[in-house]
């Protein structure tokens, strides 16, 4: 319950509202969002409303407030969150994790930002110099992660069409001494298709077009970063090469497929330092094995199309993947002392793809809303339910709050056999007829009776299913209506082989590298390549399998209005966000809970000077008769519960209390 602060602009913590209530917590953020106050809390969970306009707040000076102090005891900010995950991570040796979550535009990207210069800016007080490394590293990273992996969309002018998730490595005197970059599904069709007013990937216009002193600095930091020369200049080659592609096109003449802009096929092949006639027959063909033999089986121009977007495609998704893994070769934790010895702690920051609803949602959208409800359902265990059920088991008196558990959702997409994934994977291995209808079908037939799904096939007269294509999935954010239409595709990913044998084969080493499975010859290639959402649905698992690991804090971003406004808070809009975020459930917990517990011992170690009944050691029958006598001692006694093997400390303030009676003992 953040001090310091007047009532003018409101309640710092929500937990403070008088009433729980949505109408006077919408009107907290609207009055705080008007006063230039962006953040709130919910006990330890930050709020941040997008202003949409520059604020003074960031400054050393501002850094210099919140530096080693608790979280209430200055005005809600992003630095306070990170400096409780690190002393968290410093003082208690636990590894910890900030997860921002919130939709396009809402300011995650800023706020990991912002969090990780805080944590730069107050470690390392002695200078070392594999530590300013490591943090110059991290830094500039950003820049480069965010001119291949981000692009104008018509809601963020600097939208980030891939997950990131960061761990920073911290060495025990609490210096970062390396960190390590983990990424997730990068909207790669971007490459070959922008919805109108959008743009592809920021390199693109880098490199050509017209951003170019963001050029100068991209490149600048990938030498900072320690791409060599050759490396960079292949980085350029596969961005031209990808341009180029765009330009190709294909006709027939009588039943030979054929490429209409020869001059295109030389230029490709001087930017992939490869044979001419190989770049036009990995176009134009491919290789398949029927029985023992080998044939050259010529492509019709559909499929000579779809060869060479899925090539364009590729080649930037390896790009981007490569240039994550040079990255984490440069910044992973190196000093051989600091691996074997002494501890290593982390820290991880989580910026990904909040909710979406488009005019149109596609795969790219389902797999997207899919990893929200993995996080949602995190944040319900960690945040709603673990809290629930330990004052259960300790016997804490408690008034159960409901709240609705997405799990449902979560198994309607992932689980084994009857899963939406499960049954896409199903219909891509049909040896039959493989199309989005059959998809459908399958959908229809196994899920006819879940209370999340429903599709024009099955709800005939709903007026939001518009098209046959149509299906819709119940989120935990909203309805959401996805059409069929291309998911068999993006699922199976389809790259010819005949392609990854042409990189493979060029004479540039760093291009060669990229493509390692090329080397393969077509008897070779047996195993069927795992469908993409096979891969994202095992990497959002272990994702958060990861964080569930780790002791999280949250940063709840909210987007005020949709047209960049630093003065429109719109109502309506701001409440579904509320809604979904599930913000006014966490503040009934928080606020029927308990900021602080501790188990007895672990509290008589840390407060036992305080009390004559305690120090240096007390005789009561048990610690926690003994914690009871302390409490009681001081006047905190109406301020906490005594569970079964933990003492649950109500206000903050309390704990703050104890803290400096302790501070003047010791
Ligand atoms: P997200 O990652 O959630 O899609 P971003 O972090 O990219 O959103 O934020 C979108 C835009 O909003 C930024 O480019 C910036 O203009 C503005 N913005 C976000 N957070 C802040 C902030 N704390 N201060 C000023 N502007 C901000
Ligand atoms: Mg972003």
């Amino acid at each position: 319950m953040a001090e310091h602060e007047s009532l003018e602009f409101g309640k710092a913590d929500f937990v403070l509202l008088d009433n729980v209530s949505m109408e006077e917590f919408m009107a907290n953020l609207k009055l705080r969002f008007e006063k230039g106050r962006i953040y709130t809390y919910i006990g330890e969970v930050v709020v941040s409303v997008n202003p949409y306009r520059a604020m003074n707040i960031y400054g050393r000076d501002v850094i210099e407030q919140y530096k080693g102090r608790e979280l209430y005891e200055r005005p809600p900010h992003l630095f306070a969150i990170a400096d409780a995950a690190y002393k968290a991570m410093k003082r208690r040796n636990k590894d910890t994790c900030i997860v921002i979550s919130g939709e396009s535009g809402a300011g995650k990207t800023e706020a990991s930002k912002y969090i990780m210069q805080y944590i730069a800016a107050i470690t390392n007080p002695n200078q070392r110099a594999e530590v300013e490394r490591v943090k110059n590293m991290l830094l500039k990273s950003n820049c480069v992660l965010e001119a291949f992996g981000n692009a104008k969309t018509n809601r963020n002018d600097n939208s980030s069409r891939f997950g990131k998730y960061m761990d920073i490595n911290f060495d025990f005197k609490g210096d970062p001494i390396g960190g390590h970059i983990n990424n997730y599904l990068l909207e790669k069709s971007r490459v070959i298709f922008q919805q109108e007013g959008e743009r592809s990937f920021h390199s693109f216009y880098q490199s050509c077009i017209n951003d170019g002193a963001d050029f100068k600095a991209v490149a600048d930091a990938m030498k900072v970063i320690g791409f060599t020369g050759d490396e960079i200049q292949t980085v350029y080659k596969i961005l031209a090469t990808i341009l180029h592609l765009g330009n190709l096109t294909f006709g027939v003449d009588g039943d030979v497929t054929l490429i209409e802009n020869t001059k295109l096929v030389s230029v490709l092949r001087e930017l992939l330092s490869t044979k001419e006639e190989n770049v036009e027959k990995a176009l134009l063909y491919r290789t398949v094995a029927t029985g023992r033999d080998v044939i050259e089986k010529q492509h019709t121009t559909q499929e000579a199309n779809y060869g060479r977007d899925a090539l364009a495609k590729a080649m930037y998704e390896r790009l981007f993947c490569w240039i994550v893994s040079r990255i984490n070769d440069v910044i992973e934790v190196r000093n051989y002392d600091a691996k074997i010895h002494g501890k290593n702690t982390v820290i991880g920051v989580l910026d990904i793809y909040g909710f979406e609803i488009f005019q149109n949602n596609s795969f790219e959208q389902f797999c997207i809303n899919y990893c929200n409800e993995k996080l949602q359902q995190l944040f319900i265990q960690l945040v709603l339910k673990q809290e629930q059920e330990e004052y259960q088991r300790e016997g804490i008196p408690w008034k159960h709050i409901d709240y609705f558990n997405n799990q449902i959702i979560v198994d309607l997409v992932e689980q084994q056999h009857k899963g939406i994934f499960a049954v896409l994977d199903e219909a891509c291995m049909n040896v039959g007829k493989v199309t989005d209808e059959v998809f459908l079908q399958g959908l229809n037939t196994k899920l006819a009776k879940h209370a999340h799904y429903t599709s024009r096939k099955l709800s005939p007269t709903d007026k939001s299913l518009e098209f046959d294509r149509d299906f819709r999935i119940r989120h935990y954010a909203g309805d959401v209506v996805y059409s069929v239409v291309g998911f068999i595709d993006k699922n199976k990913d389809t790259l010819f082989q005949d392609f990854k044998r042409l990189l493979y084969n060029s004479s540039n080493p760093v291009l060669k590298a990229m493509w390692p499975e090329g080397k393969l010859r077509i008897t070779e290639v047996t195993k069927r390549p795992l469908t993409a959402a096979t891969l994202f649905k095992n990497s959002m698992i272990s994702l958060v399998e990861n964080l569930a690991s780790k002791e999280p804090y949250y940063v709840r971003c909210v987007k005020p209005n949709d047209v960049k406004s630093p003065l429109l808070f719109e109502h309506e809009r701001c409440r579904h966000q509320v809604e979904y975020l599930g913000l006014l459930e966490n503040v009934r917990v928080r606020r029927a809970g308990f900021a602080n517990r501790q188990t007895y011992p672990r509290f008589l170690q840390r407060y036992k000077m305080i009390s004559e009944f305690t120090w240096p050691n007390h005789d009561l029958p048990s610690d926690k008769e003994a914690v009871k006598r302390l409490l009681q001692g001081c006047g905190f006694d109406h301020d906490v519960a005594y569970g079964k093997t933990k003492v649950f400390i109500r206000t903050p303030r309390t704990l703050f209390s104890l803290e400096e009676q302790r501070a003047e003992m010791v």
